[in-house]
């Protein structure tokens, strides 16, 4: 284990903020370095996630028959676009206010809710604050074209069906109504993720892996 220290509180913030971490990061984002002087992002994980990530460790390590090496893949066969495909068809389903879809795609994948927002790095919550201003700036029919451009980027797949017409329309449902950062817990008490979401079978994944490294 590499040992990792916090940054001191004077050198320019790893964010890109061009401020002082004193005056940027510290307090909300752990920045820390190795000894070598690499610098990581350090998020604190709820409870539940270390518990569920233990049991998950635990599960894996049995079917493996053996301890976790460095080089073992956490998630196997995971497959992000495809993540990014069905998140998007969920998040039409739940009926989720367009700017948060908007915002999600425009900043890579990031979700902000009342949990996070005072923890984003003073970049990603520039960046965040300018997506949502673009948002309201565009016109109806230039929100649509890109929204749908957005979808097409990540998720091509599912692009012909969540085309230009189709955003128009469903902008159109909501009019100059204004979502509540709060939605996403909405979105996650009214939709069954696993509706959507078909359960990663471990077994398929770590069978494979074991004839792999086999040989
Ligand atoms: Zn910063």
């Amino acid at each position: 284990m590499k040992k990792l220290t916090e940054i001191s509180d004077d050198i320019l913030c790893p964010c890109g903020s061009k401020n002082p971490y004193a005056f940027c990061c510290k307090g909300k984002v752990l920045w820390k370095q190795d000894p070598k002087g690499k610098i990581y992002r350090s998020d604190k994980l709820s409870d539940e996630a270390v518990e569920v990530l233990k049991r998950y460790k635990k599960e894996l390590e049995k079917k493996l028959g053996r301890p976790l090496k460095p080089s073992d893949k956490l998630f196997p066969g995971f497959n992000p676009r495809k993540f990014t495909e069905v998140l998007i068809q969920a998040f039409f389903k739940a009926k989720f206010h367009p700017q948060h879809i908007y915002t999600y795609l425009a900043l890579d994948g990031l979700f902000v809710t009342p949990e996070n927002i005072a923890k984003l790095t003073t970049d990603d919550k520039q960046l965040y604050d300018g997506f949502v201003n673009e948002f309201w700036d565009l016109s109806l029919q230039e929100k649509a074209l890109v929204l749908s451009f957005l979808i097409k980027k990540d998720a091509s797949k599912i692009a012909p069906v969540y085309n230009f017409k189709f955003c128009l329309k469903y902008l159109q449902d909501f009019k100059d109504e204004k979502p509540d950062l709060n939605d996403y817990k909405k979105f996650s008490n009214d939709l069954d993720l696993n509706e959507h979401i078909k359960p990663f079978d471990l077994n398929d994944h770590l069978n494979d892996d074991k004839e792999d490294s086999n040989d």
